[in-house]
């Protein structure tokens, strides 16, 4: 007897309803996750034209035996869940047998399979068993899909460029690879390896392999955890960004999920230290009992809500935060030179040599033993000749350790930077940067930037302890609205009490505010109030915060030395000093930054001092 049962059709329903094809992503998002599920430690994905033509998934998993070969085309088996509650227990990868039997009626598909004895081969064309035979082939599952959509026109007409749907299978894969560090995955697309991870379980490698080794370099790792929930992983330094939200992935007991909460709680915590257009990359595991987590919407999207969400946000937000202020987040000066246009070989190479390079110097047994472990159908051309590079490389390396490779250490991540040490400043360019130095290297300091971010503190720190007292203004000021509005703000008025504003009715469309906050005369308080009306007009909420910060930040900004102003030798030192007392002096309160390092040996590299 097969490990595949039938679900009951409760479930099945369940299951079915979320399940579509759509483009070739699908296909290979479906198999892969089969792949991993199967406990693979090799996974080999090869498309052709977007995976239009071609697409094929194979692994060095389980595999399957004669019944289970045959028994995973039909429909709905699955030999994943049996019971309702595995359906939320979600620490179960693939939960969607019929993904199968879906791909089998919209292609051709030949899928060959071992679990060490015969091998099984079965091919199916757009929903009919062609053919079943017993064949030779290694442990593990290969599935082979040609044809794709050609039964289907009207979803053919959907696909767009050769590029674009490759870039989608792309994105999976590269989650794949985020999630299972310790799986080694390799992506072909027109026979030319675009994307490898060696599987050696570091996180930060695949890092590496994705966004650059820049990138690899600026990840730090978080942990932390509390009754119900444990959450480990990595965020990027401040200065390495990303315009969208894309870059932050969530796991759940191990799978990739969308998960809006765990965003927020990261977006949140960089909200101080980024542009509001700009965005962290970020990788959170949460472990989770599954019982906390709700499944939400259709299994296929993987929307998932959490009971006790605001623990997890806090969570993940102290979390973020407290390693934002803990580690030095200076934004720093790269020479662009030395990353250069790698090929993912390459890469993984140098990736591989750094790591080891920082967690102990690899031997060259072990190196060996790796390519040698490599499943035989897993030896094409390509990789092992990059196999063979790593081992020669790395003997090259040794016996002369003076190459750029071997220089470019990755910083231990875990490891805690000392906070900023004092800056001397030591002169002024352009009246408008103020060079210092110490002895990691020297700074370029934007002095109103930096002046911007020093106000901009004292000025918060002084209106969080809004003193309740208010004062009667000399000229009381009046407001005027669109009647529309006006009658919006009359009857959602209550909320401006909140920050301290009473809106008595003056006339038609007309308002008056005879008495402010004291503090509140220190910023353009007609400004203030007319961004909280609107506010309250078009989105029917007050985000005092925010608003409180964009004029706080604006005062700060007018408060601050402007550029093109000579400052004497005293000044220049004491705004530095001030600099480096504040909480977060890397950026101004709009996130440009406030100074760049220009550590000392990146300085010897400009100057050719080291190769
Ligand atoms: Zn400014
Ligand atoms: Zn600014």
């Amino acid at each position: 007897m097969g490990n595949i049962h039938h679900l009951d059709k409760v479930l099945v329903s369940q299951i079915a309803a979320g399940e579509v094809i759509e483009r070739p992503a699908n296909v290979v998002k479906e198999l892969v996750e089969n792949a991993i599920d199967a406990n693979s430690s090799h996974i080999q994905i090869e498309v052709e034209e977007g995976g239009l033509t071609l697409i094929r998934i194979m692994d060095d998993g389980c595999g399957m035996d004669r019944e289970d070969a045959n028994m995973c085309f039909e429909e709905h088996a699955t030999s994943k869940i049996k019971t309702n509650f595995d359906l939320f227990n979600i620490t179960t990868l693939g939960f969607r047998g019929e993904a199968v039997p879906s791909i089998a009626s919209i292609s051709h598909l030949e899928l060959e399979t071992s679990t060490g004895n015969e091998g099984t081969k079965v091919v199916y064309e757009y929903g009919n068993k062609i053919s079943e035979e017993t064949v030779g082939c290694q442990k593990g599952t290969t599935f082979t899909i040609t044809k794709l959509f050609q039964n289907v026109p009207a979803r053919l007409k959907y696909m767009k460029s050769v590029n674009y749907e490759f870039s989608r299978i792309l994105s999976f894969v590269e989650r794949f690879a985020l999630s299972h560090p310790d799986i080694a995955f390799s992506l072909y697309h027109q026979q030319r390896l675009v994307f490898q991870t060696s599987g050696n379980n570091q996180l930060v490698e695949v890092f590496g392999q994705i966004y650059g080794l820049q990138v690899a370099r600026n990840m730090m790792a978080i942990e932390n955890e509390n009754d119900d929930f444990a959450i480990s992983g990595y965020i990027s330094r401040i200065d390495t960004s990303r315009a969208s939200k894309n870059n932050i992935i969530t796991l759940i007991n191990g799978r990739v999920v969308k998960a809006a909460t765990v965003v927020d709680a990261v977006n949140n915590a960089y909200r101080d230290y980024l542009f509001p257009d700009r965005f962290p990359i970020a990788l959170v595991n949460v472990s989770i009992d599954p019982f906390l987590v709700d499944v939400n919407v259709h299994p296929s999207k993987m929307e998932v809500r959490f009971s006790k969400e605001d623990e997890l946000y806090q969570l993940i937000f102290d979390t973020v935060l407290n390693k934002l202020k803990e580690i030095n987040q200076t934004y720093e000066a790269h020479n662009r030179e030395t990353e250069r246009n790698l090929s993912p070989i390459q890469k993984s190479e140098q990736i591989a040599l750094e790591i080891e390079d920082v967690v102990e110097a690899p031997k060259q047994e072990e190196l060996t033993l790796v390519e040698q472990s490599l499943p035989p159908q897993f030896q094409f051309d390509e990789p092992v000749k990059g196999q063979e590079a790593v081992v020669s490389n790395y003997q090259e390396i040794i016996q002369e350790p003076m190459g750029e490779v071997y220089h470019q250490t990755i910083e231990p991540i875990e490891e805690k930077k000392p906070i900023l040490k004092k800056i001397y400043a030591k002169c002024q360019i352009h009246g408008t940067y103020i060079v210092g130095e110490n002895q990691d290297g020297f700074y370029l300091i934007d002095q109103h930037a930096a002046k911007e971010r020093i106000n901009y503190e004292y000025f918060k720190a002084k209106f969080t302890n809004k003193d309740p007292l208010e004062t009667d203004l000399l000229v009381p000021l009046i407001f005027e609205f669109p009647s529309n509005e006006a009658l919006l703000l009359r009857e959602r008025r209550e909320l401006l009490k909140s920050a301290g504003i009473t809106l008595e009715d003056f006339g038609n469309n007309s308002f008056v505010v005879k008495k402010l906050p004291v503090w509140m005369k220190e910023i353009n308080e007609r400004v203030y109030i007319e961004t909280m009306c609107d506010s309250i007009i078009h989105q029917n909420k007050l985000d005092e915060l925010e608003i409180r910060k964009d004029a706080i930040a604006t005062l700060a900004c007018k408060a601050s030395v402007k550029g093109n102003t000579y400052l004497s030798p005293t000044e220049m030192q004491g705004l530095l000093d001030d600099l480096m007392r504040i909480e977060n002096p890397y950026v101004c309160p709009h996130g440009r930054p406030t100074m760049i390092f220009y550590s000392g040996y990146e300085l010897e590299k400009l100057f050719k001092r080291v190769v």
